[in-house]
């Protein structure tokens, strides 16, 4: 999916802060920590000096930048963080999607579709070391029946 022209280059939706083209993608917001997404990209630059100091900015951020090919997630041309997503319980099939600017470069819509664009409000790029389930699908070893498991086992 990597790409030389601006036209076809692929954005991670839960990207890096410091890159060159890092923006803002939404802001975690209610109690659970849901995104909610901006109309508009905003350059990270001008946003993360404003987050107060000792805050991790993706604790209350989503950043987009763009896909690269040395991602640990990565799955030859796949993005497999986003295949572990959406195995997750999510929104019922059919429910409206939030509007994003992010859409039509986006990774993982352009991977998993409407499937992506459900799940990816509960998505947080910062996993706490508490949270069992957030770790198990950011690691990059997780196979679909390890989480088909943990999710059986919790009902
Ligand atoms: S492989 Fe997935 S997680 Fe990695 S940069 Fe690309 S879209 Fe983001």
């Amino acid at each position: 999916m990597e790409s030389t022209t601006e036209q076809t280059v692929s954005w991670c939706p839960s990207g890096l802060a410091d890159r060159p083209e890092s923006v803002v993608l939404g802001v975690r917001s209610g109690e659970d920590g849901s995104v909610a997404y901006l109309a508009e990209p905003v350059p990270a630059k001008e946003v993360i000096s404003l987050v107060p100091e000792g805050i991790e900015p993706r604790r209350i951020l989503r950043f987009a930048s763009h896909c690269e090919s040395d991602c640990r997630q990565r799955v030859g041309t796949e993005c497999g963080l986003v295949n572990r997503i959406v195995a997750l319980p999510g929104p019922p099939r059919g429910s409206a999607v939030p509007r994003c600017h992010l859409r039509s470069q986006c990774m993982w819509w352009n991977q998993r579709g409407v499937d992506a664009c459900h799940h990816c409000p509960a998505v947080s790029s910062l996993v706490s070391k508490d949270d069992d389930l957030g770790n198990l699908v950011a690691d990059p070893s997780t196979t679909q029946e390890q989480l088909e498991a943990w999710i059986a086992a919790v009902g």
